[in-house]
């Protein structure tokens, strides 16, 4: 029995790789961005296309998956909160260890210590979406900016000073601006 859905996009049968090692398969193909693929301020969208180009190399411990993945990167701009988008190429590199076996063949469950940090293959089958995850996560700018330069948002009313950029409020009589303001919107409500 597996665990892992094969008929999941991510999910690749490396059966016809075969066990000798050397073995290598180039694979190129696009699949649907599965959910929660990045951080809150920027994400890949679901659904969005990723296209793979990677190959598969049988290796001694295992299956070896490196090339790379372009994605479609959505979000915000942290100073400005505008909306951005931009592609993104992320690096797959990634071992998956055969399954440690008894002297019958049979796969030992749960054998592994709880630390071993790298994936199995579970029935020659190897989840992509984990590894996938990781490497957009890390390639994800922590400070996502529409323009290296962006302006970002005036402190005192949130206007965009990049539309803005001479936009500036006379500290000394920001409270008395405010109360006009106040006022002016009051005769607003008024009429
Ligand atoms: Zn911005
Ligand atoms: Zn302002």
């Amino acid at each position: 029995m597996t665990s892992l859905d094969p008929r999941s996009p991510l999910v690749l049968d490396t059966r016809e790789l075969g066990r000798r090692a050397g073995a290598m398969k180039k694979l190129n193909f696009s699949v649907a961005a599965p959910a929660d693929l990045g951080v809150a301020m920027v994400a890949v969208p679901i659904g969005s296309d990723i296209e793979f180009d990677i190959r598969l190399e049988s290796v001694m411990d295992g299956v070896l998956v490196s090339g790379t993945a372009l994605v479609t990167v959505a979000g915000e701009c942290s100073r400005c909160l505008e909306p951005l988008a931009f592609d993104m190429e992320v690096d797959i590199q990634e071992l998956f260890e055969h399954p440690e076996t008894d002297s019958r063949g049979r796969t030992i469950e749960g054998s592994s210590d709880e630390d071993d940090e790298l994936p199995k293959l579970d029935q020659d089958l190897l989840d992509l979406e984990p590894t996938l995850r990781d490497a957009v996560v890390l390639a994800l700018p922590p400070v996502p900016l529409c323009q290296p330069d962006c302006l970002g948002m005036c402190v005192e009313c949130g206007v965009n000073l990049n539309d803005e950029p001479e936009h500036k409020h006379d500290v000394v009589d920001a409270r008395w601006s405010a109360l006009a303001d106040l006022v002016a919107k009051q005769g607003d409500e008024e009429e």
